[in-house]
């Protein structure tokens, strides 16, 4: 009983010369004091280095971002950042669905003018004409991993019998776990289904509702504002691992970022960080800082601040960082800096584990949760005069081991039960004076 219904949107386009093809991030015309999705702002990129060394698997960069300054934000937010697909991807993609990459869209208007449409799933808000290669660069997103519903529109397109069948069963409930093992395991593209699929040929207004658009990255922002005015500085890992099936994978955003240029534009607004996740009223409350690998970036932004507190006059409480890499030689960043806020005492105590290198000494990995138990009256006592603690990284087991390593720490020097100790720590959680900021 399944029929095909109207595409949401409908599609008008003409034919370029070629000269007009290309496409780029259009400059700001207009500024604005609200940048959102809707409205990026277009930011140039200053500063894309890369702090791990050549020779070390994992890379992680610096970047520093021109803002606009209506656009000053506060320790603990993050800034959201709109990819872009390659051009390379783009060109592979309209190859596949039979789109001329000459092609210019003149207008996409609701089918349905009554229709709300608004929100990360429109795309109503574009304005034309634009060329083809632009609206996939830049909006639609042709490298993200297909759900359920994809299979179930794109079998309407299909024009091999068993084909179909494939599509209908990849929709169908049984097959979830399949759906899984086939797509989301493997992070299969939107083209890499397609290209399974070889009889499938949708249309370009059915593309725009088989296919979402691109949706931002959040970053917490690693520098402060007072000390670097009009820009945003980021400290992000490219995301790079292997598949079951062997494949080699890289995140979207932080692949596009780790390839751009100095001066290359790109689309940013701010995200208004966790209330929770903030730096205390109070400059003299003291604070714990807990943030292994980029896990640093927000508190970087922290220091920052305070040092610029610091030298307008501030007296600033006592505050202790906990981080992490690898290997000494390899991933440790910022260490310079953060000695030399030591040294200029608006950091008290820095704490660094290098998890590998000190597999000899200790004859196992080190980690930010071994530095906090060997610095765990330092610990109570911060706890004690009622101090805040902050955590924030990328890690799964992480945040879990951390929050052992405090309760054993409130039980051990506190001289309390652990039901007392886990009492005090879901105080501290409930009064904010523990926040953390985790992601994926
Ligand atoms: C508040 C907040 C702050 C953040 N701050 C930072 C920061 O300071 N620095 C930083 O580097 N990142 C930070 N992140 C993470 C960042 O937003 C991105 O999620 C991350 O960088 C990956 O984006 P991407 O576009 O490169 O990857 P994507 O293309 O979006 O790919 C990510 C997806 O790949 C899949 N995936 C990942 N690993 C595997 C695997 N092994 N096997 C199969 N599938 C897998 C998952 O489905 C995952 O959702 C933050 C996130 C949040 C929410």
């Amino acid at each position: 009983g399944n029929e095909l219904l109207p595409s949401k949107y409908i599609v008008q386009t003409c034919r370029s010369k070629p000269n007009q093809a290309a496409g780029s991030v259009k400059k700001q015309t207009e500024t604005s004091k609200e940048y959102n999705q809707q409205n990026p702002y277009i930011g140039t990129l200053l500063c894309n280095k890369r702090l791990t060394a050549e020779d070390w698997q994992q890379d992680v960069r610096h970047y520093e971002i021109s803002l606009d300054s209506s656009m000053e934000f506060q320790p603990g937010d993050s800034l959201a950042v709109l990819p872009c697909n390659s051009t390379d991807e783009v060109m592979a993609f309209l190859k596949r669905v039979n789109i001329p990459v000459d092609t210019v869209i003149t207008s996409i208007a609701l089918r349905d003018p009554s229709a709300t449409d608004s929100g990360p799933r429109s795309i109503s808000h574009l304005t034309f004409p634009m060329t083809v290669v632009e609206l996939f660069e830049k909006h639609i997103d042709i490298t993200g991993t297909p759900r359920r519903y994809f299979f179930e529109l794109l079998s309407f397109f299909a024009s091999a019998e068993h084909e179909q069948e494939r599509l209908l069963y990849f929709s169908s409930s049984e097959a979830q776990d399949e759906l899984r093992v086939y797509c989301d395991r493997e992070k299969k593209s939107v083209r890499e289904v397609l290209e399974d699929f070889p009889s499938v040929l949708p249309p370009l207004e059915y593309i725009l509702d088989l296919v979402p658009p691109i949706q931002p990255r959040l970053f917490s922002i690693a520098s402060s504002w007072k000390l670097h005015p009009n820009q945003a500085q980021l400290l992000v890992a490219k995301l790079q691992f292997t598949t079951t099936l062997k494949r080699k994978r890289v995140g979207l955003c932080t692949g596009w970022m780790s390839q751009l240029q100095e001066k290359d534009s790109l689309r940013v607004w701010i995200k208004e960080g966790n209330s929770r996740f903030r730096l205390p009223e109070k400059a003299t409350t003291p604070i714990i800082m807990i943030g292994p690998g980029t896990g640093l970036a927000p508190f970087r932004s922290f220091i920052q601040e305070r040092t610029w507190m610091m030298r307008n006059g501030e007296n600033l409480g006592w505050s202790s960082l906990y981080t992490g890499c690898r290997h000494r030689l390899k991933d440790w960043y910022y260490g310079d800096e953060l000695n030399a806020a030591v040294t200029e005492r608006s950091l008290t105590k820095y704490y660094i584990a290098f998890s590998r290198d000190e597999i000899e000494i200790n004859n196992r990995k080190t980690y930010v949760q071994h530095l906090m138990q060997e610095s765990s009256v330092e610990i109570w006592e911060v706890l004690r005069q009622g101090g805040f603690v902050f955590l924030s990284g990328s890690a799964q087991v992480m945040p879990q081991n951390v929050k052992d390593a405090i309760i054993e720490i409130i039980q051990r020097e506190g001289n309390q039960s652990q039901e007392d100790a886990e009492v005090f720590f879901a105080a501290m959680e409930r009064s904010g004076r523990f926040s953390s900021e985790t992601w994926q």
